[in-house]
């Protein structure tokens, strides 16, 4: 008996039968890119039928030219390309699984120099304007959705999704927003309907009764000018009438400036519109977006929300997800903790995507090393995110391990992070290692520091050290001053930040401080009502789009003493904190009842906008939310001293004080490796990895995938 009844329960969708509920959502992976592509695209796709996912949905192919996402983007348009995709459907059938290919016409988001649309409005987030459809460009547009279709089928596929949300060419036709025409295709509902309608119906024609058609509706655009609930539900009923065999939920146009995915999103936040794609037809309905445990999936099928649950990152951190949740071992699963980092950060960057907390994710033919010769004993000391990744993995391979940590529990840095809003989804990775660690019979022993003499003495054949790093306290006159203090500090509730903050040092840690800082506590900031409340999220989609305004911080004075109300010189802005104070998560209770707002200052000696670094898919919420907190940004600066006052600077040559009481050091970490450094002086072979290895640019990516891939050398 599973724990999660609906989740395992067969259904039948058209003529498809799938073991369980789990749809491995499509996600593009720019694998195709890479040498071997047919072998990578097929085996990724392998691992995650063998995993027990139901349907894989592949990443989008444009029917035609004009609708590639980029220059060279999948495209599958003609029977030359079926060797392309027959290998890869044989795979999946061998491996029991099922899979259907989804068809993307990127519409106006095309990055192709002929980006076509229903108008010539451009999109914000494509410099490119698209040309205005003809009738014969729409009509030949079906045509050549349908031929996809019938080539998919040919190629072997189970099905098709027809991608009709997230901001792309049918959604354009759709949504007032983008669909100024005059013609039959737009104006009134109907007309704005004949898109979608029309090619679901001439693929259904030309795939026969016997295929699966998916079609993807946006259950809520998140746009100015979206559509309405009533609008939505029409367009499920017209192509549900038009021959779809399932609806999956779509979320949110590209475009929109409320996040969708990233962490910040609570679990679960987008059901509310997956139940009104539900009440609006009889077929099946996928309900997408943040759901990432078996739990919170089975919980979605049992209010009845859905009929299955579609998972893409998911499916990246762990292939055997499903089997896992199948089979009792539901704790043993590595969640997606929603970073976006490996996957969604690296296709925007034109990589190939990964995944942080699973780097063999998409590299599988990588770390295909047959089991090694000979049992090693292996010391690994530091259980951060690249202690713990290798020593799991050192004994995934066989080997006996022991790991050690000077602190009480796992984690190293994590333990910091997961105190910042929305990541406490670290608490998944840590469970994750916690059970592997003991399934595995590591011996791991916490409140440890091994000395370099007795790890030495201790018989290993491999020593790894992976002690992490400490903050780095940079040489200015006052840093030992009382109102001074780190940011390990600060995230650990080691010390309590006062009513005006100095942040010095803005790369993620120093963001991550600032969003801490002036958020709600962690339990309040996941909640779904929260979330809509801030981001303006009208959840009834009475409003076009969904959209209400949300919550909006209020301008106070500068605290830069010197300056005028509200900066003026376009790098320094107005501090406050939202209008309905919130609690903070450093339990300031007169922030409670409404007294005095916290005010923050973030600082940095380089000049040009804040926050380049974070993550392509993420940086932006960030962005926006310090900017709707009304979070004071000052770069190039020049740091001069601490004192009473608080902390004295000097910008474009002219000295100022920013007023603080307390003065969060973010100003990046120093390498703690003297470990490696004593035992690579008495001659003994040892490995360096995480930050202990190199500081700079440290993450958790790097170290998981670093730690990981050192074991594949034992
Ligand atoms: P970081 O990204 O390297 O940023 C360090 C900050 O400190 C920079 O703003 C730097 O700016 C400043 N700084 C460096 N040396 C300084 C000195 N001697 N005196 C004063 N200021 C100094 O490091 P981090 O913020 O500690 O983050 C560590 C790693 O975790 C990074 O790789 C980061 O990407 C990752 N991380 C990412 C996120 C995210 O993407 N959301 C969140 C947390 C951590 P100036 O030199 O211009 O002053
Ligand atoms: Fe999930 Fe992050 Fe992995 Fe992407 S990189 S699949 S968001 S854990």
């Amino acid at each position: 008996m599973t724990a999660f009844p609906h989740l395992f329960r067969p259904i039948d969708l058209g003529s498809v039968r799938l073991a369980n509920r789990i749809v491995m959502g499509s996600m593009h992976t720019r694998l195709e890119t890479l040498d071997r592509p047919l072998e990578r695209v097929a085996r990724f796709y392998v691992e995650r039928a063998k995993g027990g996912a139901a349907l894989i949905i592949t990443g989008g192919f444009s029917p035609n030219a004009e609708g590639l996402m980029e220059p060279g983007a999948p495209l599958f348009d003609s029977r030359e390309q079926l060797g392309e995709h027959r290998p890869i459907t044989q795979a999946v059938h061998d491996a029991g699984g099922r899979i259907a290919l989804q068809i993307l016409h990127a519409g106006r988001y095309a990055r192709v120099p002929d980006a076509v649309g229903p108008s010539t409005i451009a999109s914000p987030i494509n410099p490119n304007a698209p040309r205005r459809m003809s009738e014969a460009d729409i009509l030949r547009t079906i045509e050549d959705y349908a031929t996809t279709a019938a080539l998919a089928r040919e190629a072997g596929y189970d099905g098709v999704e027809i991608m009709g949300s997230e901001g792309y060419l049918i959604n354009e036709f759709t949504a007032p927003r983008t669909n100024d025409r005059a013609d039959d295709w737009g104006g009134n509902l109907e007309n704005r309907l004949r898109l979608p309608t029309a090619i679901m119906a001439r693929v259904r024609e030309r795939v026969g009764k016997d295929f699966l058609i998916i079609f993807r509706v946006s259950s809520i655009d998140l746009v100015e000018g979206g559509l309405t609930a009533e609008e939505i539900a029409a367009e499920a009923r017209a192509v549900e009438a038009a021959g779809a065999d399932v609806i999956n939920q779509g979320i949110g146009w590209h475009e929109a400036r409320i996040p969708t995915i990233a962490q910040k999103v609570p679990r679960a936040a987008w059901t509310f519109a997956a139940r009104l794609l539900k009440d609006a037809v009889k077929i099946s309905v996928i309900a997408s977006n943040r759901i990432n445990t078996p739990q919170l999936a089975e919980e979605v099928l049992a209010r009845g929300d859905a009929d299955l649950v579609s998972m893409a990152r998911p499916m990246l951190a762990d292939a055997e997800f499903a089997n896992k949740a199948r089979e009792g071992r539901a704790d043993e699963i590595n969640v997606c903790i929603a970073c976006n980092q490996a996957c969604l950060d690296l296709i925007f960057s034109k990589r190939v995507a990964t995944c942080l907390v699973n780097p063999k994710a998409g590299r599988e033919i990588e770390f295909d090393a047959p089991p090694p010769a000979k049992q090693k004993r292996v010391a690994v000391v530091g259980a951060g995110p690249a202690g713990l990744a290798c020593a799991v993995t050192v004994a995934e391979r066989g080997h006996r391990v022991t790991l050690y940590e000077a602190d009480t529990r796992i984690g190293g840095q994590l333990n910091l992070a997961r105190n910042v809003p929305g990541k406490e989804e670290f608490d998944e990775t840590l469970r994750y290692y916690r059970t592997r660690i003991e399934r595995l019979g590591i011996d791991l022993q916490l409140g440890r520091r091994p000395s370099a003499e007795a790890l030495a003495a201790g018989g290993f054949d491999e020593i790894v050290i992976a002690t992490g790093v400490t903050p780095r306290m940079p040489d200015i006159p006052g840093i030992d001053h009382a109102n001074c203090t780190s940011y390990a500090d600060i995230l650990s509730g080691r010390r309590t930040a006062g009513r005006r903050v100095a942040v010095m040092g803005a790369g993620g840690i120093g963001f991550d401080v600032a969003e801490f800082l002036t958020s709600a506590p962690q339990d309040v900031a996941a909640s779904q009502a929260y979330f809509r409340s801030e981001w303006g999220v009208d959840a009834s989609i009475a409003s076009r789009g969904g959209l209400n305004g949300g919550r909006q911080g209020h301008s106070v004075p500068s605290p830069l003493v010197g300056e005028g109300q509200g900066g003026g010189d376009g790098r320094t802005s107005a501090v406050g904190t939202p209008p309905t104070p919130i609690p903070s998560p450093q339990g300031g209770g007169e922030e409670q009842g409404g007294g005095e707002a916290r005010q923050i200052v973030m600082l940095q000696r380089k000049s040009g906008r804040m926050g380049r670094g974070l993550g392509v898919s993420t940086g932006w919420v960030l962005r926006l939310l310090l900017a709707k907190r009304k979070v004071a940004q000052v770069t190039g600066v020049a740091y001069r001293w601490i004192d009473d006052a608080g902390l004295h600077i000097a910008v474009e040559g002219e000295e100022r004080v920013v007023p603080a009481d307390t003065i969060v050091i973010c100003a990046g970490q120093e390498p703690a490796g003297s470990l490696h450094d004593e035992l690579a002086a008495r001659g003994v072979k040892v490995h360096l990895i995480g930050g202990a290895e190199r500081a700079a640019e440290l993450d958790a990516m790097r170290a998981i995938d670093q730690g990981t891939r050192l074991a594949y050398t034992f």
